[in-house]
């Protein structure tokens, strides 16, 4: 990782990840602005025609272009690949551009890519819809079957890519164990770590290779900007980053600004959203208008044991399936009061959000049910404020939603 315009001014003493979220900054101007400025600049300066040769082969390290780099894009980066345990990454201007690059930066035609098959719905489509175009082939398999998923490893398979817990089924996937069968055929282990973010996981400590996130979600956790980002090993990260240089997904400068300061209140965040679901899921688990409550961290989750495991938190999604499908789930949509509708989640405001006919309604019925999406599941994105408020609007949109007859 390039860390030269980085600096930090409580050296020794940031050991902890808190702290670097806080306190990794980019290297301050004369002024000594105590929050970092805004970098809105699309190119650097030479100091000379010697200085630009240089710059552009790679031999002295510097800002060019913002396309390539910009002090804003590199903190933020600096600051997730310090919270991942990563040696270096690439900021991009959504989580799909993040997720696209991560395979075509890496893959060509004729390889294979192994995926879970609760996956977010653009990742989904990207699998299915445009890199079949290249000749890059996929197989979906079960995250509740890992004994299925060795034998559909082939020769020509290269990369893993999971979600865990997945959007929005909250499946939850054995990261040690993944990290084995990567070793075992040498594969790519990319794992979109959006619903947990670093804060509750950290798969690189499992041996994944590749770390994506949507920083749009958590990570900004105000609902304001798009963004996207890889981190991981750096021979993976150079490829992926000449790929980005010449593509130009990158982030923009004020994104980045936004989503680097909005690091700084992760931790407390994700720890509030985690209690907060935890809370709503108790409250809903025995309602008789539910088929099911679903959360990580409650015990009727079929991964249960492995969510307490590789998991510090439960995070910020609930789903529930409503008696009634999609009828009722689209009433209960239309009874929530406080609560946003919108196809967002990571947010300070509790969303709800009906997967089947908005977020995976490109996906038909029968994949729909292939990925855990029923007609009456709701996506639940618990925000901030207060739990008995979020819980009287959940519960008082269950009654509403009943037919009266
Ligand atoms: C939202 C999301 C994405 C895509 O991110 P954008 O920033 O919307 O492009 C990818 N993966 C998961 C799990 C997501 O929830």
């Amino acid at each position: 990782m390039e860390d030269l315009f980085l600096y930090s001014n409580h050296g020794l003493s940031m050991n902890n990840k808190e702290t670097k979220s806080i306190r990794i900054q980019a290297e301050r101007s004369q002024h000594k602005e105590h929050s970092v400025p805004v970098y809105l600049t699309s190119s650097f300066m030479f100091e000379s025609a010697e200085h630009g040769m240089q710059l552009f082969a790679d031999e002295v390290d510097g800002n060019i272009y913002s396309r390539f780099s910009n002090p804003n894009t590199s903190e933020f980066v600096e600051k997730i690949a310090a919270l991942e345990n990563c040696e270096d990454g690439f900021a991009f201007a959504t989580g799909m551009a993040a997720v696209f690059a991560g395979f075509a930066a890496l893959l060509q035609s004729g390889d294979h890519i192994l995926a879970s098959r609760s996956l977010f719905g653009s990742s989904h489509q990207i699998l299915t819809k445009i890199l079949p175009k290249w000749g890059i082939t996929h197989t979906y398999v079960d995250a509740d079957k890992p004994d299925t998923w060795e034998k559909e490893i082939i020769r020509k398979t290269k990369m893993i890519f999971v979600e865990t817990p997945s959007n929005p089924a909250l499946e939850i996937i054995d990261l040690e164990w993944l990290g084995k069968l990567k070793d075992k055929y040498g594969l790519i282990l990319n794992v979109d770590n959006c619903f947990a973010t670093p804060v509750i996981q950290n798969p690189s400590d499992f041996g994944a290779d590749l770390v994506t996130h949507s920083a749009t979600k958590y990570i900004d956790g105000q609902g304001r900007v798009l963004g996207g980002i890889i981190v991981g090993k750096a021979e993976l990260i150079k490829e992926i980053r000449f790929f980005a240089r010449q593509t130009g997904p990158a982030l923009s400068p004020f994104n980045a600004w936004v989503l680097s300061k909005s690091l700084e209140t992760l931790q407390i965040r994700m720890e509030k959203h985690s209690s907060n679901a935890l809370k709503l899921a108790d409250s809903l688990a025995n309602n008789s208008e539910l088929e099911f409550v679903k959360y990580p961290f409650l015990p009727t989750h079929p991964n249960f044991e492995l969510a307490k495991k590789q998991m510090k938190y439960g995070g910020g999604i609930v789903t529930i399936t409503l008696k009634g499908g999609f009828e009722r789930a689209k009433r209960f949509i239309n009874s929530v009061e406080m609560c946003s509708l919108s196809a967002n989640l990571g947010d300070t405001r509790t969303i709800v959000t009906h997967p089947a006919s908005t977020t995976h309604s490109k996906l038909s019925d029968q994949e729909q049910a292939a990925v855990g999406i029923f007609p009456g599941l709701i996506r639940i994105s618990v925000g901030l404020e207060n739990i008995e408020d979020i819980t009287t609007d959940i519960l008082n949109a269950i009654e509403k939603s009943k037919l009266v007859s």
